[in-house]
């Protein structure tokens, strides 16, 4: 029983998935016993101008320092972003969390410039080539990786939460070699990654990533885990972190890892 519980990835109504505002979430990490939460609404460089992120990521940073005062005694709040597809505009990437001045910033993808949406694509569809699906998406991750304005990976097993519906598998062992690329450029550079529990909520109802995935960033001297349940509503709050930790410490990690002011606090698995 870890009694340090920190949500490193939640989404407020800032983020076109969100549902509750800032102070409802943190009301409710409160209520859930959990020590701190970092707001990373989302910012999808893709769509930039047409969802209005700048505003968006105004407001989100407005609300998290809001809520860091008037939760001061119960609650650390920090302020972050889902940086998504940042290479969509790389520049103005760097310019939106240089503005920001964000505690925490997430490397995210969600799309890829040849099979778009992830989470909207036709998995069932026979013509699709689900190695090629994947393998492209990796190989793009990889990009992001080597760009590496962000502070931890998000959800490195992100497709395989909308593949699992349709009933079909891929052999992600074909591309252990852009999964070995991505763990030594994020260790080369000094970058977390995520272990995201948003997955257990889901059909494929496992952590993303997987044991094996902690594991090889750990055999590449990786040491920085942050920790996310990628809510996006009160009820999701904080959601199987407990669980999380519990399962980093089985890999062999003696920490997990938050974020203040971009910098890491290595926090003790206790
Ligand atoms: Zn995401």
């Amino acid at each position: 029983m870890y009694i340090n519980l920190f949500d490193s990835h939640v989404h407020s109504d800032n983020s076109p998935e969100g549902r509750d505002l800032v102070t409802a979430l943190c009301s409710a990490a409160v209520d859930k016993g959990i020590s701190g939460i970092c707001i990373t609404d989302a910012c999808d460089m893709e769509e930039f101008e047409e969802q209005k992120y700048g505003k968006r990521l105004m407001y989100s940073c407005f609300a998290a320092h809001k809520a860091q005062d008037i939760f001061s005694q119960q609650l650390i709040v920090t302020n972050g972003v889902e940086m998504c597809q940042p290479l969509a505009d790389p520049d103005r990437a760097v310019q939106v969390i240089g503005e920001n001045r964000f505690d925490f910033v997430l490397g995210s993808l969600h799309k890829t410039r040849k099979y778009g949406d992830m989470m909207m694509l036709n998995y069932a569809h026979p013509a699709l080539d689900l190695q090629d699906v994947f393998r492209s998406y990796y190989e793009e991750l990889l990009e992001v990786v080597q760009w590496g304005h962000f502070d931890s990976l998000a959800h490195l097993g992100y497709p395989l939460r909308y593949l699992k519906p349709y009933n079909r598998t891929v052999d992600l062992a074909q591309i252990d070699d852009v999964f070995a690329e991505i763990m030594k450029s994020l260790v080369a550079q000094g970058k977390a990654l995520e272990l995201n529990t948003g997955g257990l909520r889901m059909e494929i109802e496992a952590f993303t990533p997987s044991n094996k995935y902690l594991q090889m960033y750990k055999d590449y001297g990786g040491e920085m885990i942050t920790i996310g349940s990628d809510a996006e509503c009160c009820n999701d709050i904080g959601c199987d972190i407990q669980a999380g930790l519990e399962l980093l410490k089985s890999v062999g990690f003696k920490y997990f890892t938050v974020y203040k002011n971009r910098q890491p606090v290595m926090l003790r698995l206790l």
